[in-house]
């Protein structure tokens, strides 16, 4: 599983990144925000920990500008005061749960077990008979694997966040490439290309929207 872990305290953050690397989770860990946000477009997370009290932008303000881009990525947030009124916030501002400090590592673990178990009786993404397998990471189209790379596959799972609904290409480039900005201009246009020919047999295309990004859609059926 992989886990976004925001959290500026240095020393706090590297010991629960380091118990919960022990505990299984593939961790990140940012210090703030900012490079949260930047982290969150450049790759994919199953979940979130987020410290409510970061310099600069806090992390209510991080969890508002994640939700007001749809995305539906547990967070569970650390509240230093443990006080009602940072709770109260922090689920309204679309946390899933929350976690006062001083915390024992054996409750986040569990509190993060159960997430990612609500989270996994979630629906896997569907785009006409295309689907993601989240728990194996892979897409099918009706019980057939698709063969992509690992660039096609981010790319498409960054499509299939949102079926339907235009993604930026800012947002595609960075899940495609990661931080490294590919020399060629067209580098993304090349992945959609080959990404295009795979789709094809599926019914389910990749359409450009000029200045806005791309979307995915099933293509119309056949004519009756
Ligand atoms: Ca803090």
């Amino acid at each position: 599983m992989r886990l976004l872990l925001v959290e500026d305290e240095p020393e706090l953050g590297a010991t629960l990144a380091r118990v919960l690397e022990r505990r299984g989770f593939q961790v990140a860990h940012r210090q703030s925000a900012a490079e949260a946000l930047a982290s969150l477009e450049h790759e994919l997370f199953d979940l979130v920990v987020l410290d409510l009290g970061l310099p600069g932008m806090d992390g209510l303000q991080l969890l508002q500008r994640l939700r007001g881009r749809g995305s539906t990525l547990p967070v569970l947030v650390l509240t230093a005061r443990g006080g009602v009124g940072d709770r109260v916030a922090g689920l309204n501002a679309g946390a899933d749960d929350y976690l006062a400090k001083p915390f024992d590592p054996d409750e986040l673990e569990a509190r993060l077990r159960a997430l990612a178990r609500r989270a996994g009786l979630r629906d896997d993404p569907e785009c006409g008979e295309l689907r993601l397998d989240r728990g194996a990471g892979a897409f099918y189209w009706k019980s057939q694997a698709l063969e992509l790379t690992p660039r096609e596959s981010a790319l498409l799972a960054g499509l299939m966040e949102r079926p339907g609904r235009a993604v930026t290409r800012a947002r595609l480039l960075g899940l495609a490439f990661g931080a490294e900005v590919p020399a060629q201009p067209e580098a993304l246009e090349v992945v959609v290309h080959r990404l295009r020919k795979k789709l094809a047999p599926t019914g389910v295309q990749i359409t450009t929207l000029r200045g806005l990004g791309y979307l995915l859609q099933p293509s119309r059926g056949d004519e009756d």
